[in-house]
């Protein structure tokens, strides 16, 4: 039985022509280094969609191109961390943040989100955990595993407490962006201008443009941190590819096509992981407002809320549904959320049918 790999972070969207035409455009380009805080073309077609879609100000010197969003993520905190420091972000959270919190030196303090109330910001319980190493909110808008999308009313809770705390920066990872899904809505953490010497947004262009293979991102930060991660990026590694950016250049100056495009073919995939789901004992999800994930709560599939129940460990159910049914979806445990399970429904749609009477099977 083939395998079908629910578990990955990448869609099955094809790279975006408009990418690929601009890519062998400039393949004739003469030999050469590109600067290392990326092409101009690059930086302003990103300052360019926050001022037209947002209204929100960015100019081109505030964009350091990046190796991927992981690298952006990386350069920023080294610069801004110090041994010790204490970076709280919101769980579920991307698997990868505790250990990338750790390499810059600091120590990731999770603040657990209640499915029940759709993953909201839970500000009573954020001021709990700050202390005075506390030197970073971690966000990830629109979340991953979550999908969830922070409210007007939750992005201002965080901008006061930004007011109250002197000390407190925010990062906000925003690269699952052009995935949102109406009535919801997307804004950018940097719409508070008058607090952007404490905010950074980092974002890429594997998730909302389909090219996880280009390892392009960015990183929109306060003038010291930006200019000590562009520093950092020269001596390690230098500026991204030309030709990469070039194409990702492109992408971007078609991203109103690409994303409705995207969302037309995952909307009604997301209808159907929910209905599917909701058709099935012990098995619960919230609406995602955003992505290609639904994050499982598979608690009463467990020993300990159902005795019935063979599995002890989320790992020991998502271990069973591939060796029984060949399905393999990613356990929460490593995202802070122990008794979920994340799957993605960006695939072919006979995959995600297959899938879903895969899933039945397991748990009927
Ligand atoms: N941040 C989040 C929230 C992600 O989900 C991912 C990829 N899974 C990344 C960053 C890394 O993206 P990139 O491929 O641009 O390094």
């Amino acid at each position: 039985m083939e395998v079908l790999s629910l578990h990955l972070g990448v869609s099955h969207f094809a790279t975006p022509p408009a990418a690929t035409q601009a890519l062998q455009a400039a393949l004739s380009q003469p030999n050469q280094y590109g600067p290392t805080e990326g092409i101009a073309a690059l930086r302003e077609a990103i300052a360019q969609r926050y001022q037209e879609d947002e209204g929100i100000s960015v100019t081109a010197e505030q964009i350091l191109i990046t190796h991927g969003t992981k690298h952006a993520l990386h350069l920023y905190l080294s610069c801004l961390l110090t041994p010790g420091a204490e970076v709280i972000a919101p769980a579920p959270y991307w698997f990868a943040f505790p250990e990338i919190v750790r390499l810059a030196g600091g120590q990731l303090v999770s603040l657990p989100a209640n499915p029940a109330k759709h993953y909201a910001l839970d500000v009573q319980a954020l001021r709990e955990r700050i202390t005075p190493q506390t030197r970073l909110l971690l966000l990830t808008n629109p979340g991953n595993p979550t999908g969830k999308v922070y409210s007007p009313e939750e992005l201002h809770a965080v901008a006061q407490l930004l007011e109250e705390y002197p000390q407190l920066h925010v990062l906000s990872d925003e690269i699952y962006d052009g995935l949102v899904f109406p009535p919801a809505k997307m804004r950018s953490l940097l719409q508070f201008e008058p607090l952007r010497n404490r905010i950074a947004v980092v974002n890429g262009f594997s998730k909302s443009f389909a090219m996880a293979n280009w390892r392009v991102g960015y990183l929109i930060a306060p003038a010291p941190l930006l200019q000590q991660s562009t520093h950092l990026q020269h001596q390690l590694i230098g500026g991204v590819s030309p030709l990469n950016q070039l194409g990702a250049a492109a992408a971007m100056h078609n991203r109103h096509a690409l994303w409705q495009s995207y969302r037309q073919d995952l909307l009604p995939k997301r209808q159907k992981v929910l209905e599917a789901i909701g058709q099935l004992p012990n098995l619960r999800a919230n609406v995602p407002d955003a992505g290609y994930y639904v994050t499982l709560e598979i608690e009463n599939c467990l020993q300990a809320a159902n005795p019935r129940s063979p599995f002890q460990l989320v790992e020991e159910w998502a271990a069973a549904l591939k060796d029984q049914q060949g399905l393999e979806v990613l356990p929460a445990t490593n995202m802070g959320m122990p008794s979920a399970v994340r799957m993605s429904y960006a695939l072919p749609a006979p995959e995600l049918d297959e899938a879903l009477s895969r899933l039945r099977a397991f748990v009927s």
